[in-house]
């Protein structure tokens, strides 16, 4: 088994644990910082070390399309192309590939260039052309080309990528799809799931491990019998995915029930919730028993001039950019131990540097807001292994 737990709060589902991959060991409950394209954009790996983070998120769509896995597996997988040595968890490309049929698209591809500029034709748009067994078809936003991405080949991509952690090849089904394609979907997923570890039984690299992924929408006996299926597939990890909901109180309830199928006998199967990280999920997530995390929420709201603070009726944000701060001589926050803190920046030069499109502010905002989910994870796990998990847990919420 991968997760050894060390400590588990009385109260709660709340556990903390050591996840161990072929680069190290994960501290658990953890955030997961997303280097999507090969970069934590705007910090160096060694910046996000320093933070106190163990791993990061690779993403296989983007990285297959540009600059292709081949050429990072000849250039020392992704751990020696980026520089990184610690654990790197790959998600499968399924979020991304299906987000661009499913129209909630991804804002990673929101990324990708226009298709008109200054009169001229650039890169084509990236579209879903057909979901079958088989796997699914697309058009690649890079060059146009038809490309089809099946669950070996997702798992290949991984392989070449050197991945500690791969995520098994589904179809994230969106909030709106009714009951009957969720079922049908999150059928063939199992099917998938099956074909993944298959080539990785055969194929995969020695010590990667491979996380199942759970489907079923928002309802609740189909969440709870796939919960079952992943959990019994002989997998090392499960990842919870695709639609939990319209509002947060059904995100939790899902959560929830979907956690309880994988207590018992399948309780040391380490549980990483996807795409979730505002303040208030982390720490219900971690009651609920989730051990990782990763979102893209703070490194892009860092980008985009918002900064996570103590200050739970705002939901822990700051908008910078607004023009309440344009003269403000006070600093973003105590008690922070990230750049713009320590160095006691003002509000106003942050804003002003935020106003400006400076990189300089991208970087600092980025490298505080993923500061500040560094010190409320090891917040939470110190509190979980000291036996103080809901008095923290209260302390954060502010109550
Ligand atoms: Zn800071």
């Amino acid at each position: 088994m991968a997760l050894t737990i060390e400590a588990r709060d009385r109260a709660t589902k709340a556990r903390a644990g050591s996840l161990r991959t072929a680069h190290g060991d994960v501290r658990t409950p953890a955030f997961v910082p997303l280097a999507t394209k090969a970069t934590v954009r705007g910090l160096l790996p060694a910046e996000v070390k320093a933070l106190g983070y163990d791993m990061v998120l690779g993403n296989t769509f983007h990285l297959m399309l540009n600059p292709g896995a081949d050429l990072i597996e000849r250039l020392g997988g992704l751990h020696g192309f980026m520089g990184w040595d610690g654990p790197i968890v790959t998600d499968s490309g399924g979020f991304q590939v299906f987000s661009m049929g499913h129209g909630t698209v991804a804002d990673e591809i929101k990324s990708r260039p226009s298709r008109v500029r200054n009169g001229e034709s650039v890169a084509p748009e990236g579209a879903i052309l057909s979901i079958e067994e088989q796997g699914v078809c697309f058009r690649s936003y890079v060059d146009g080309s038809e490309r089809l991405l099946a669950p070996e080949d997702s798992m290949a991509a991984q392989a070449s990528l050197h991945s500690d952690i791969a995520l098994v090849f589904d179809e994230c089904t969106p909030f709106h799809v009714d009951r009957a394609y969720t079922e049908r979907s999150t059928e063939r997923t199992h099917r998938w799931l099956t074909r993944c570890l298959d080539w990785h039984a055969e194929h995969g690299p020695a010590g990667q491990l491979v996380y199942g992924i759970v489907q079923g929408g928002v309802y609740r006996d189909m969440r709870r019998a796939s919960a079952r299926v992943v959990a019994a597939s002989g997998c090392d990890g499960i990842a919870i995915g695709g639609s939990l909901g319209a509002e947060k109180a059904q995100m939790y309830e899902v959560v929830g029930y979907t956690v309880a199928e994988l207590c018992g006998e399948h309780e040391r199967l380490p549980r990483h919730l996807l795409g979730i990280g505002d303040v208030d999920d982390l720490i219900r997530g971690v009651e609920l028993g989730i051990d990782t995390f990763d979102c893209a929420m703070p490194t892009r709201l860092g980008r985009h001039g918002t900064a996570l603070v103590d200050d739970p009726k705002n939901r822990w944000r700051v908008d910078l950019t607004k023009s309440v701060w344009r003269d403000s001589e006070q600093p973003l926050m105590e008690g922070c131990a990230c750049q713009a803190c320590a160095t006691g920046l003002s509000r106003a030069y942050l804003s002003y540097l935020m106003r400006s499109s400076e990189l300089t502010g991208m970087r600092l905002l980025t490298e505080h807001n993923l500061a500040f989910l560094a010190r409320l994870m090891a917040d939470l796990r110190g509190a979980i292994l000291d036996g103080q998990f809901s008095e923290m847990a209260a302390t954060l919420r502010g109550e």
